[in-house]
């Protein structure tokens, strides 16, 4: 388009260009022409005039000479006849000599013969009126000669010069008018040229600023849409909800705002790759689309939250709005033979009875999502007091990647007793958030937080670094313990995990056999293929690698002795109940022998009582851990643990 605009500026420069030249080139011919016209006609004019002239004086010294007495001016004037004559010759030779058109030729050559008559009757003439008047002769004949003879020639030639003069007359007026014809041909030459090229331009310029107008319209649509679906963008889905609330208060109708988020995206995306994840995307929007009426907006503000704003919605609208949309997931989506399951999270705000306006509506709608996903439904209407609870949760969400990065989060140290030497063998890091107005928070209730925000990496790499430098420490204090760290079932999304426990080892300088990561059943069920990866890794380099919570899950024994697991954690509330209820005492006992059998170590968590301590010791636990034996406790307290309690390890000496 630009290399033809360009083209189009050329032509149209190359035509006036040429029209000036060709119409300056048309003038100046022109011009010229009319001059050398001129000019020539204007001496052929005088010369015709001269002998018009010529022959007038002629003819009156004709009339003169028979007149005249006195011989002195009779003889004047017939020197003055005779010179008129040699003028009119002059003059009629010198016209002869000039290019004349043929016309003039014609006339000229009649003149000529006419001359050669005059001369040749009007020399006797003259001859006899010459001699009459010296003896003094008869005058009327002489008269009678002239008239008759002399004067009808005079007369003819004065005729034919006239002619002449007529012509040349007509010849400068059929010039002229030539050359206004000439210039009237430029002119429109010019005019059409010069409209050729106005027309030309003023394509060009319409060309030019359609061009311009549809880039700038393309911007603007950028600038409104999500480069990925073609759907709109946070910043239109504000205008139209803005438009909405407009339309809403004139029609005194209400809204909906539905706020979606995928469930398993995240997974797609690291297990599948970024196109994949991309793919899903787009087909999510067009699907979104299909489903909603074309007066509804789709918009994706991001990551996988889309967004419809259903026109004209009511309460009672609501569930089927909401089954609907997500019945547009329902169906599998396809990836080279392979089908992937997409669930979602809807949350639903409503104008004008929930909020007044496009922020407020959004934030709702969040709300009610987080609520949804929170308790298990696949979508939730928003209620204020949601919003209590939620905001809180919402808020302490940022407030949590602030936290990781300014001091507000420190683990407390829990030891791990071992049955036979009755001895503190390890410590289990566990996570506490000192909130600056919420006082000490318990990792339940933000830990979950930190894996919806996609905060669990950072997470986890702190408390590892934090974990590791304080087990270096006690180590150099003689203190040679094991730690167990937590990882979160998102952290078996990251395959670049076990590379950064390896740098941090290194980076603290401790074995790794002194590692224990802690990772719950379901934490590895819910990605098989990249958990197994990951866990096989860590193995590989080492770490020890036990099942916490064991017993609540979904436990798949078949499946657990693939897994590269060297110890299991039986869950707390089996231990903790053990001495009342009959059944947990079977569990514990089973996975007990389950785990020995398996060849894994045993570790009880809950011990709060003596007698479950005993218990646990008779079944052949290997080792506890629980109120009984210490509580979870910041560095300083534990220092003095170790320093003091009944449990604390028989010093090994050098290590
Ligand atoms: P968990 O791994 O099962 O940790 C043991 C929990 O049981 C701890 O709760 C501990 O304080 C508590 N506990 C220990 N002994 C007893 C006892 O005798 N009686 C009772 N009633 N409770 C006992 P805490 O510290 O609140 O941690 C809760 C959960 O938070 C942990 O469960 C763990 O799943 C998670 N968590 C803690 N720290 C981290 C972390 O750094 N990363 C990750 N991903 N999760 C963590
Ligand atoms: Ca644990
Ligand atoms: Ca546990």
């Amino acid at each position: 388009m630009g290399v033809r605009i360009g083209i189009g500026f050329v032509v149209v420069l190359a035509l006036m260009v040429a029209l000036s030249a060709i119409g300056l080139r048309y003038v100046a011919e022109a011009n010229q022409r009319l001059k050398d016209i001129a000019q020539d006609n204007n001496v052929k004019t005088e010369l015709a005039t001269v002998m018009h002239s010529t022959l007038r004086e002629r003819a009156l010294a004709m009339h003169a000479l028979p007149i005249l007495a006195d011989p002195f001016e009779k003889d004047e004037e017939i020197q003055r006849f005779n010179s008129q004559g040699a003028q009119y010759i002059d003059a009629r030779n010198r016209l002869e000599r000039m290019s004349l058109s043929p016309k003039e030729n014609e006339i000229l050559a009649l003149i000529r013969e006419l001359t050669r008559e005059l001369t040749r009757e009007a020399q006797p003439v003259v001859q006899s009126v010459v001699e009459m008047s010296i003896f003094n002769d008869n005058q009327a004949e002489i008269f009678e000669r002239i008239r008759s003879v002399a004067m009808p020639r005079q007369r003819a030639i004065a005729d034919q010069v006239s002619a002449l003069l007529d012509l040349q007359r007509q010849q400068t007026a059929t010039a002229v008018h030539n050359a206004e014809i000439s210039y009237a041909r430029v002119r429109n030459l010019m005019l059409g040229l010069g409209s050729a090229a106005l027309l030309m331009g003023m394509t060009i310029a319409g060309l030019v600023s359609q061009r311009v107008a549809r880039q700038a319209k393309q911007l603007a649509a950028q600038a409104m849409h999500d480069p990925l679906t073609g759907l709109a963008n946070r910043s239109l889905l504000h205008d139209r909800i803005e438009h909405e609330i407009e339309l809403s208060k004139r029609s005194n109708t209400s809204f909906g705002v539905v706020l979606m988020d995928l469930d398993r995206f995240k997974e797609v995306n690291d297990t599948l790759g970024h196109d994949v994840g991309d793919e899903l995307l787009r087909e999510v929007g067009r699907r979104l689309k299909e489903t909603v009426r074309a007066e509804d907006t789709v918009a994706r503000l991001g990551g996988d939250e889309y967004v419809v704003l259903i026109h004209n919605l009511d309460q009672k609208g609501v569930p089927s709005i909401a089954n609907k949309v997500l019945a547009a997931l329902d169906k599998p989506f396809h990836w080279q033979n392979q089908s992937i399951d997409i669930g979602a999270s809807l949350g639903v705000s409503m104008y004008p009875s929930q909020c007044a306006d496009a922020s407020g509506l959004l934030r709702c709608a969040d709300i009610a999502m987080y609520v949804a996903k929170r308790s298990g439904k696949d979508y939730a209407q928003y209620a204020p007091d949601q919003d209590r609870t939620n905001r809180g949760d919402l808020s302490l969400k940022s407030e949590l990647r602030e936290a990781i990065q300014s001091d507000q989060l420190s683990l407390h140290y829990q030891p791990q007793i071992d049955h036979r030497s009755r001895c503190v063998v390890g410590l289990e890091a566990l996570l506490r958030w000192n909130h600056p107005q919420r006082g000490f928070l318990a990792p339940d209730t933000f830990i979950p937080l930190a894996e919806e925000a996609g905060l669990i990496g950072p997470l986890t790499h702190w408390v590892l670094r934090t974990a590791l430098t304080q087990l270096k420490a006690l180590h150099e204090q003689g203190h040679l313990l094991t730690m167990a760290v937590n990882l979160s079932a998102r952290n078996l999304h990251d395959m670049k995990l076990p590379a950064s426990v390896h740098a941090l080892l290194t980076e603290s300088g401790v074995s790794p056999v002194h590692l224990t990561l802690e990772i719950t059943e379901s934490a590895v069920m819910a990605n098989p293929s990249d958990g197994l990866a990951i866990l096989t890794e860590l193995d590989r380099m080492g770490v020890t690698l036990a099942i916490d919570d064991f017993g609540t899950g979904y436990s798949s024994l078949a499946y657990l002795k693939r897994l590269p697991v060297d110890e299991l954690k039986i869950d707390k509330s089996f231990v903790m109940d053990m001495d009342e209820d009959e059944n947990d005492a079977v569990i514990v006992r089973s996975t007990i022998d389950l785990a020995h059998n398996l060849g894994l170590k045993v570790t009880a968590e809950g011990v709060e009582t003596q007698d479950a301590w005993n218990m646990l010791e008779i079944l052949g636990c290997d080792c506890s851990q629980g109120y009984f034996m210490g509580r979870p406790m910041p560095v300083e307290k534990l220092e003095a643990w170790l320093q003091q309690s009944v449990w604390s390890e028989v010093p090994t000496g050098t290590l």
